[in-house]
This record gives structure tokens, C-alpha cells and sequence, in this order.
């Protein structure tokens, strides 16, 4: 049904404000909402597929027909609320409350189909009856292989690039390649090293190798499989235990971070307001690309200032003999350029090395391994189209320029899709075309689907959440496995809005990300600090935070307190105190204890923007952007935190519930175990991942493609804009069964353009591919 009774009114689904809806939908949740004839507890559905409609436990014809008759009555433009309708009489003081002038974005939109999909063909594998040896064995175990694929599982000598297509069976490819070499050619397990992307894919691998025909535990416990920091960080150890010991690795992001704040404090940088987060991605950027503080040229008074930290950093380190990540890699260099011995026992040792997902890998990793495969038997596994880690130095061209390292090179091109339904691989392809820096290769699915991939309109992120989370609820329901369900993310703030309605489920969950809590940001603790001391005067963490956002000393936090002992008053009356400061500070200050009363007296969403506008915090954010780099903007934040304030009536409910919601962040950030459950990941971190069924979140120009990305477009840089195109497609490619993209019609507030990617899959692409006996161009 559509009416229901909320806060002393009668509403309706189809006028009132759909920026209400989700705070009806909490208070729903709370049974706030009732029927209008039986007056029981009603809940607001706001699901993907159906439109939305409020849930009534006990149905009876009554209650529906005293909600269709009121339905119809509110849709005659002069309504009588006194008239009895099916016997409820409605009272006059009951008013039809937050009606919305029916604009488009407010009226719930039926979600569509990705139609933009070639017609499928089925391919007749012709190979299997025929099959001998190994091959048989793992086929008899359902291991199967097409021929490209069994060509590079048996191809071990010499270099070799297999380059492909998502799903195609690449990492299934070098697993069993390595199993081959083992229990087929009785290779020493000694020789061979195997190097992944994450710690996770080498598990998985070993895993996979465990149920290969005759393959056994110790030759698995021989293998040196891992990650390319794992690997040469083993080498360093055994060579220089005391040097690489553990316990001198700056292993936390904090520890990183202090050394920096250190020597920023040496050229007066405000430690509170410098974003050192981003300094250190920079200084690991410079060091993965082996460029020495010597050798770096900046190109703006940001970067000086980071330069300057670099150079201090490497410094600081030397002097306390510790090291960071990039280090071991740019280490084990060292150690190899200053001892060829070593490097010369390594080459002989290691005779087969493989890489997957060699798209991402950076200079040094680059550097390294041609460094160590003297004998050029070395598999290198990849597909440029999934290349999404130039933040980290990292650079296909590594990979697409390979034959001129190695002249003898073979390359083998896999061409089926094994993941994905062919409607699934399609709407991937119609995307990634657009990309001009690419390899073109064919990407073939087995199967075809009735289920067509869905795109569906929340009206903003907290819809977003709730329509997945119900969705996924329903499903369950139904019988479906909580870790059939993946939801990717460009961004972690992003999914501030999801990870908070999964909190309020039942639903397992297990979060897959780095990075703090949104309400840790710097900016959101700056306007929390405001709301916070308006309510608690004696709250010093919030006093400092404070401090810092009025461009005031930390020196001043000292004061403040002080003199809130000896003058008996709040930190508020404190600060209007605070002598030896500029006269137009002090005049700041003086006025201060007048808007904290103004501030008291109001609702959330109205009290930040009279903090951003009469407090002073509008200059601080002002001064962050110049700071702070593109990719990350404290305005954006304090936009995110306005669309939470929304929900909340009183200041001190919405503190309540960040700090609720905070602590219950960090619980389930440390819950690293569970076991099925939902997977919430960035895009990054699902890359080699397969889930049954994906939600794609943030469809919109902004999201993804990111605003940074579409900030360089207008510059004329178009990589960052490619980069975003390769991260739409390995998110697309990630799906098995489902793939549903969220395209929500408003973000931080404001209206949104949905994603230039979305109009692209909408398209079929004139690059036809998807069929056997396609062109390849
Ligand atoms: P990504 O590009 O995402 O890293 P990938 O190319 O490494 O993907 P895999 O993860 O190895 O692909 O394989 C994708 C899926 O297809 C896996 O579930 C794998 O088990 C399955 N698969 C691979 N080859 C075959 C095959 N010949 N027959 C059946 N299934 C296969
Ligand atoms: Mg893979």
C-alpha cells in the first residue's frame, strides 16, 4: 500500500519528498510508521525490482481499502480531510505532509535492461573426446583446458606472454602451468617462482594446485609463491637478516606518517592540516618509479614541500637503520647490482619464473625480474585492459613492450570467456572499445544468459544502500549464499552509505578495505569538532580538532584549557579569551561563544551549514584545496556529511549515531575472517576476484568516471579517464551470474549525470568480437 500515518500526518508514496524517504525508512524500521486504519507498525519497502510500497504484517481488506480510498482522495487536487473514508475518519489537524512537485528524479523509476548485446552463439567443443595423458587426468577431475589455453600450460621453455581478456583463464593457466612442470616433468619445486598480486591469489593458487593428480603438500610447501614484496623480501632476509629484520619495518601507515609529520614540523608545515596520508602515496609513487629525491623534478609548490619530506624521510630512516615496503624491492636491487655473485646463484636457481597480472606491474617489479630470469623461461600473464594501479607507478606499456626485451618472445592469446555469461562479457566490451591505448583481442563467452545486466535509479547513495541491502535480504531468503554477493566501489567514501545500512542488517558482511572511518577524515572531524563542543564544552579532542580549523596554533589548545581552569568557563568562553593572537583572530574568537548558543538551536543539516558559512569553516576547506590533491577533497566530505545530517533531527542524534556507527566501522574493518558473507571491496581490491553476483554502486559521471579523472579530461589529459574505463571493466568482468548497476539521480545533493560508461554499454559496440569467427582488430 501506498498511505501510511508518520508523525502525527498521513502520507503518500507518490507525493511525498523522495529525499524523505529514507528517513521514513529508518523510522520505519524503528515502527514509527503505521497503518492508517489498524494503526500497527507498517515498513517502507525500497527494493531494486518493485516499486516502493509500505509493508503491513497483518494485511486485512480493511486496512488496503482504507489506503486505496485515501490514495485516490489525495490524488483529487481539493481534498476534504475531514470526510470519512471506509470508516476512518480522518482528522483535521492531520495534514498531507512534504508533497513533491512530481520533477523526474523524485518519481520512482522502473529499473532497465542492458540491451546493447549481440546475439549469442554457442561453440562446439570438438578437443575433448580425444584427450591423453595429463590433460585427461584434470579433465577426468573437471579441470578443463581449450587448446590456446593447454598451449602456454605446456609451453615452459623460453619467454612466453600470454596476454587476454577478463576470465579467460589466465590464473587457472599458470596454476596448472606450475603443477605441470612439477608432476609431469618432475621439476625441483626449488626452481620455480611464482609471483601474484596479492597475498590472497597465492593462497588460492596453492589451493587449486592441492586437488591437481599426483601433486603432494611438500612439493607445494617448496614453492615460492607470493607476492613480489614477499619474495625479495625473503632474499634481503637471508642475506641481511639484521639489516631487513622485522622488527625495523615501518609496517603501520602511523609510523610512515610520523616521520613525516616530523620533518614538516622542521619547515613549519601544521601537522593537523597537511595531508601526509597523500604525501607518502607520493614519495612510495616516486620510489616505485626508482626515482631518488636526486632525480625527482617537481612541477608545483605542493610537491617542493613533499620533496623536501622525501628527502628528510629517506634520511630519518637511515639514522633509525629502518625500512619501509618499498624498500625491500628497491633493496633486493641494491643487493643484486652490488653483488652479482648473489644475483648469479639466484639465476641459476630460479630458472622458471611466472607473473600474473603483470598489466600492474611497476619499474622496480619491472627491474627485478628481467634482473633474475637469465635463463628467459619467464611467463608473463596479463591483459592491459585491466591496468588500474598508476597511482602506484604501475604501466602496461611494461608489458605491451615486452618482445623488445625478449626478441624470441611467444605470445599465446586466450579467447574465451569462462567467467562470465556472454550478455555479461558483452556489455564489458561495449566500454572497454572506447579505449584508445589498447591491445584489441576477442573475448568469446561460453554461455548465454536470460538474465540481461540491470540498471536501477536509486534517488541517492543512503537509497542506494538500503534497495541493495533488501535485494540481497530477499535473496538470501530465497535460498541464496550470503558470499554469492559481492558490492564494488570506486571510492571508500563511497560506500559510507552501504557499509552503515549493513551495519543496521542482519546481513553477514566483510569489508574489504583500507583507510579510516568517513567520520575520521580530517574535514568531517573538523565539522564534528563544532557539533561536538556545542553540546560537550570540555570535549579536548574536539578542542583540538577546533583549533586547528580556525588556523589557530596547537600551542592555543594548551591556553584554551588553562584558562578554562582558571576562569571557570567552557572551552567556547576560553577561546574568546586567548590573547597574543592577530587582532582579526581575536575578533574571530571574541564572536565565537554568540554562534555556538545560534548553532545549539539547530537541526544537523542546517548547523553545518552555518558552521561552513558564519563559523569559519568554508576558509579552512578553501585553504585544504589548494593543500590537498584532486583525488580527495575535504568540500566533498563536508557534502557527504550534509546528506547524513539529513536523516537526523537533533545535533545529538546524528553525533550518536556516527559515533555508533563508527565504532561498529572499526569492529567489523577488524572482523577479517568471516566466513559467508556479503564481500563490500573497492574495484581495486577485486581484481582477480569472480562473484556470482555483483552491484556495481555509483554509476554516475563523478563516481566512476571519477571527478579527478574528468578534471584532467578538461585539461586534455585522457589516461586518468582510460584508467577509469579499464576500472568499469574489471568491476563488469567480476560478475558470473548478475550484474546490477546502481545509477542514483542525486550525489552530494546535487543532480547527477549518470555514467558516460553507462551510455557507452548501451551501445553496442561496432567492434564485434563477442562471436566466434569475429574480426579481430
Ligand atoms: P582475470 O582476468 O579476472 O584475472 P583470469 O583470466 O585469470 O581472470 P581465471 O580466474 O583463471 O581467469 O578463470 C576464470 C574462471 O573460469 C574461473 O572460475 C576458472 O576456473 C574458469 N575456467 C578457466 N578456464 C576454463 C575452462 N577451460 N573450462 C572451464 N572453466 C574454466
Ligand atoms: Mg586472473
Amino acid at each position: 500500500m501506498n498511505v501510511a500515518f508518520y508523525q502525527g500526518k498521513t502520507i503518500s508514496l507518490s507525493t511525498y519528498e523522495r529525499e524523505l524517504w529514507q528517513a521514513l525508512y529508518l523510522a520505519s524500521l524503528n515502527n514509527k510508521v503505521t497503518c492508517i486504519h489498524c494503526h500497527m507498525p507498517v515498513q517502507l519497502q525500497l527494493s531494486i525490482l518493485e516499486p516502493p510500497t509500505f509493508k503491513h504484517s497483518q494485511l486485512t481488506d480493511q486496512c488496503l481499502e482504507a489506503a486505496n480510498e485515501m490514495e485516490k482522495r489525495l490524488q483529487q487536487p481539493e481534498h476534504d480531510t475531514t470526510q470519512v473514508a471506509n470508516g476512518f475518519q480522518l482528522p483535521k489537524s492531520r495534514t498531507i505532509s512534504h508533497q513533491h512537485k512530481n520533477r523526474p528524479s523524485h518519481v520512482w523509476k522502473k529499473p532497465e535492461y542492458v540491451e546493447a548485446i549481440p546475439p549469442f552463439q554457442a561453440i562446439q567443443h570438438t578437443t575433448n573426446g580425444n584427450l591423453s595423458g595429463y590433460r585427461k587426468e584434470l579433465y577426468q577431475r573437471g579441470i578443463h583446458f581449450d587448446e590456446s589455453q593447454w598451449e602456454a600450460v605446456t609451453t615452459t621453455e623460453g619467454p612466453v606472454m600470454i596476454l587476454a581478456g577478463a576470465g579467460s583463464g589466465k590464473t587457472r593457466v599458470l596454476t596448472a602451468r606450475a603443477a605441470y612442470m612439477l608432476t609431469e616433468l618432475h621439476y625441483s619445486p626449488k626452481k620455480l617462482i611464482m609471483v601474484t598480486f596479492t597475498a590472497k591469489a597465492a593462497k588460492e593458487m596453492k589451493e587449486r594446485m592441492a586437488t591437481y593428480p599426483k601433486m603432494n603438500q611438500s612439493l607445494l610447501n617448496q614453492l615460492m609463491i607470493g607476492t613480489f614484496h614477499r619474495i625479495f623480501y625473503k632474499i634481503l632476509l637471508h642475506h641481511e637478516p639484521k639489516r631487513w629484520a622485522s622488527s625495523l619495518l615501518l609496517n603501520m601507515d602511523w609510523q610512515r606518517q610520523a616521520i613525516l609529520k616530523s620533518a614538516g614540523r622542521e619547515i613549519d608545515i601544521d601537522e593537523k592540516d597537511f595531508a601526509y596520508d597523500q604525501a607518502l602515496t607520493q614519495i612510495s609513487l616516486w620510489k616505485n618509479h626508482m626515482l631518488t629525491p636526486e632525480l625527482v623534478k617537481t612541477t608545483n609548490s605542493w610537491e617542493e614541500k613533499i620533496l623536501y619530506l622525501y628527502k628528510r624521510y629517506e634520511a630519518i630512516k637511515k639514522e633509525n637503520q629502518s625500512f619501509d615496503f618499498d624498500d625491500m624491492l628497491l633493496g633486493a636491487y641494491d643487493l643484486f647490482k652490488k653483488h652479482p655473485d648473489i644475483l648469479s646463484r639466484y639465476q641459476r636457481r630460479f630458472t622458471y619464473v611466472s607473473v600474473d597480472e603483470f598489466q600492474d606491474t611497476n619499474k622496480i617489479q619491472y627491474e627485478l625480474i628481467t634482473m633474475l630470469t637469465k635463463s628467459n623461461n619467464l611467463c608473463i600473464v596479463g591483459d592491459d585492459d585491466q591496468s588500474i594501479y598508476a597511482f602506484r607507478g604501475s604501466d602496461p606499456s611494461f608489458m605491451l613492450h615486452f618482445d623488445q626485451a625478449y626478441p624470441h618472445l611467444k605470445k599465446v592469446l586466450l579467447n574465451q570467456n569462462y567467467r562470465s555469461s556472454h550478455e555479461i562479457v558483452s556489455t564489458a566490451h561495449n566500454i572497454i572499445t572506447s579505449n584508445r591505448t589498447r591491445f584489441q583481442k576477442q573475448l568469446i563467452a561460453q554461455q548465454h544468459s536470460e538474465q540481461l545486466p540491470l540498471m536501477f535509479y536509486p534517488f541517492n547513495q543512503e537509497e542506494e544502500a538500503t534497495m541493495i541491502v533488501q535485494d540481497i535480504k530477499q535473496k538470501v531468503q530465497k535460498g541464496h549464499q550470503p558470499n554469492d554477493f559481492a558490492i564494488l566501489f570506486r571510492t571508500n567514501t563511497a560506500a559510507r552509505a552501504l557499509i552503515e545500512r549493513f551495519i543496521q542488517s542482519s546481513i553477514p558482511f566483510q569489508l574489504e578495505m583500507d583507510g579510516e572511518s568517513f567520520y575520521k577524515r580530517r574535514t568531517v572531524r573538523k565539522v564534528l569538532a563544532y557539533l561536538r563542543l556545542a553540546f560537550d564544552e570540555n570535549d579536548t579532542k574536539a578542542l583540538t580538532d577546533l583549533v586547528g580549523a580556525l588556523f589557530l596554533k596547537q600551542e592555543v589548545t594548551q591556553e584554551v584549557k588553562s584558562l578554562s581552569i582558571t576562569e571557570d568557563c567552557s572551552f567556547i568562553d576560553a577561546l574568546a579569551k586567548v590573547n597574543g593572537i592577530q587582532p582579526f583572530q581575536q575578533r574571530k574568537l571574541r564572536a565565537l561563544p554568540a554562534k555556538f548558543d545560534e548553532l545549539r538551536r539547530l537541526q544537523p543539516y542546517e548547523a553545518i551549514v552555518f558552521i561552513e558559512r558564519e563559523m569559519g569553516l568554508a576558509d579552512y576547506v578553501k585553504k585544504q584545496g589548494n593543500e590537498g590533491n584532486k583525488m580527495d577533497r575535504g568540500s566533498d566530505d563536508i557534502k557527504d556529511l550534509k546528506e547524513v545530517a539529513k536523516l537526523h533531527e537533533s545535533i545529538e542524534g546524528f553525533l550518536q549515531y556516527i559515533d555508533h556507527m563508527t565504532a561498529k566501522f572499526e569492529e567489523f574493518r577488524l572482523q577479517r575472517s568471516a566466513t559467508n558473507a556479503v564481500q563490500l571491496l573497492t574495484i581495486h581490491r577485486s581484481k582477480g576476484l569472480e562473484f556470482k553476483h555483483v552491484y556495481l554502486i555509483e554509476a554516475v559521471e563523478g563516481g566512476i568516471p571519477h571527478d579527478y579523472a574528468l578534471e584532467a579530461l578538461r585539461d586534455g589529459d585522457k589516461q586518468p579517464l582510460e584508467e577509469e574505463r579499464r576500472l568499469m571493466y574489471v568491476a563488469i568482468t567480476r560478475a558470473i551470474d548478475t550484474l546490477s548497476i546502481s545509477i542514483p539521480s542525486k550525489r552530494r545533493g546535487k543532480q547527477v549525470q549518470r555514467s558516460r560508461f553507462v551510455r557507452e554499454m548501451n551501445q553496442l559496440s561496432t567492434r564485434k568480437l563477442t562471436h566466434r569467427g569475429g574480426t579481430s582488430t
